[in-house]
């Protein structure tokens, strides 16, 4: 058996793993690299694996840096099935196609403005070569076993994190190979709890905040707080959020302020973004597999104005303030928000309000570290605007907590590999686990090869 990490080793996006196990070649998660620049060219170079001999392919969950690697895979020759989860397959329809028309845009974009150093600038895939990926993801259930090859099987279980969102189990012979993939957090209003495993001979697990404690205050009276005074000197929430699962649980705790007068009932709540649209229709049809009933998740999505098309969001930018107004990307590296960012960072009324992690090196990162002015479509944009950071939003475990899922485990794994983190994050989770269980943990880098035997 042989683990290759081919991105989420030292940084938190790029996860792809390829495990040999069994004569199999298995790729875990296909993910694109994000953030710094540095990074989002390792997407440009040709695949580290050769796509058409893989066997199978396994996703944790839908979100692009786990799964927006897919349509180089498919053009580059992979034809073989793309297992996850029905609510993962249903994200991925709507985040590949939008990922492939948001590259076609910015590179149309860059050649019209003219400040791409490429000419003409190039979209990684369009929108069609990521539809075309769609026919290959093969949705499986939950907690069953899931045969690969003799002897071979696999197994997702519950993460929490987003819709569909799944650890993957694969168990060959006697050994057992798990990987986390992201882990939500356990006791949130809207996800379920990631299960825990009980046996593992090896782990790879997840250290996006494996160096720090979310705020655990609750986030009902911190979002009223940051709502109420962004309203009292008459200026805008803005927020910057990620289409899938913070969007719809931003609006579940707004609806819930509004339903006990806790904000103004009449205060205008503008979701624009096609995507988190259609993610919350998602979210509504998958009640099954979160917290929410039916009715309730309806009427939480409910609270906000659906702004499907270019040209109202744009009017949104000089409509009557204030509002709260969500929109895409959450790290603010395309999407909408830059459209808005530029016309409401610069008024001090107004908040910036990030919900979720924030890449090294991306916009939303810079603006949260209380940069003076980010560059948006080759322009300087000064920021006037309040910048607030409410992380109890994370969809991610935090250290505290990604301990506590680790004591799922009933003995010690042969070794534990800490990937997606940055790498003082790792570095910081791998000392605990060693120093709090005693377990050997390693965090691998880049491109390494290890063994597993
Ligand atoms: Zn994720």
């Amino acid at each position: 058996m042989k683990i290759s990490f081919l991105g989420a080793a030292g940084t938190v996006t790029g996860s792809k793993y390829l495990l040999e196990i069994a004569g199999k070649r298995l790729l875990i998660d296909c993910g694109l690299f994000q953030g710094r620049k540095e990074l989002r060219l390792r997407n440009w170079r040709p695949p580290p694996i050769d796509p058409a001999g893989l066997d199978a392919v396994i996703l944790t969950h839908a979100h692009l840096d786990h799964s927006g690697y897919l349509p180089v895979l498919i053009r580059s020759g992979y034809r073989g099935a793309i297992y996850c989860t029905e609510g993962t397959k249903d994200l991925c329809g709507i985040l590949l196609p939008d990922s492939g028309y948001l590259m076609e845009r910015d590179a149309e974009y860059a050649n019209r403005k003219g400040f791409s150093k490429h000419h003409p600038a190039e979209p990684l895939y369009n929108q069609r070569e990521a539809e075309q990926t769609l026919r290959y993801l093969h949705a499986i259930e939950f907690n069953a076993d899931f045969k690969l090859g003799d002897d071979l099987t696999f197994r997702l279980q519950p993460a929490g994190h987003i819709l569909g969102a799944a650890t993957v189990t694969l168990t060959w012979r006697k050994e057992k190979i798990v990987f986390s993939g992201d882990l939500g957090r356990p006791n949130t209003a809207t996800m379920v709890d990631p299960v825990k495993i009980p046996e593992a001979d090896y782990l790879i697990c997840e250290s996006t905040y494996g160096d720090r404690l979310h705020d655990h205050a609750d986030p009902e009276d911190a979002l009223e707080a940051v709502i109420n005074e962004t309203v009292g000197r008459g200026g805008s929430v803005i927020i910057p959020s990620f289409a899938v699962g913070r969007s719809q649980t931003l609006l579940y705790h707004i609806w819930r302020l509004k339903m006990t007068d806790r904000i103004a009932g009449d205060l205008p709540v503008f979701l624009d973004s096609p995507m988190a649209i259609n993610a919350s229709e998602l979210f509504c049809k998958h009640h099954k597999i979160h917290k929410l009933s039916d009715e309730t998740a309806r009427a939480a999505c409910g609270v906000a104005e659906y702004v499907r098309e270019a040209e109202d969001s744009k009017k949104l930018d000089h409509s009557k303030m204030p509002m709260i107004l969500i929109s895409a990307s959450g790290m603010a590296t395309g999407g909408r928000i830059l459209h808005h960012l530029k016309h409401f960072a610069p008024d001090r009324r107004n908040t910036l309000l990030f919900v979720g992690f924030q890449a090294e090196g991306t916009r939303g990162d810079r603006i949260v570290r209380g940069e003076k002015e980010v560059k948006i479509h080759g322009q300087m944009v000064p920021i006037r605007a309040e910048v607030r950071r409410l992380e109890m939003f994370s969809a991610h475990a935090d250290q505290s907590e990604l301990m506590d899922w680790l004591t799922g485990f009933r003995s010690p794994p042969r070794l534990t590999f800490i990937t997606h983190g940055e790498a003082q994050a790792s570095a910081t989770f791998a000392e605990k686990i060693t120093n709090d269980l005693g377990w050997a943990t390693m965090v691998p880098k880049l491109g390494d090869v290890h063994r597993l035997d």
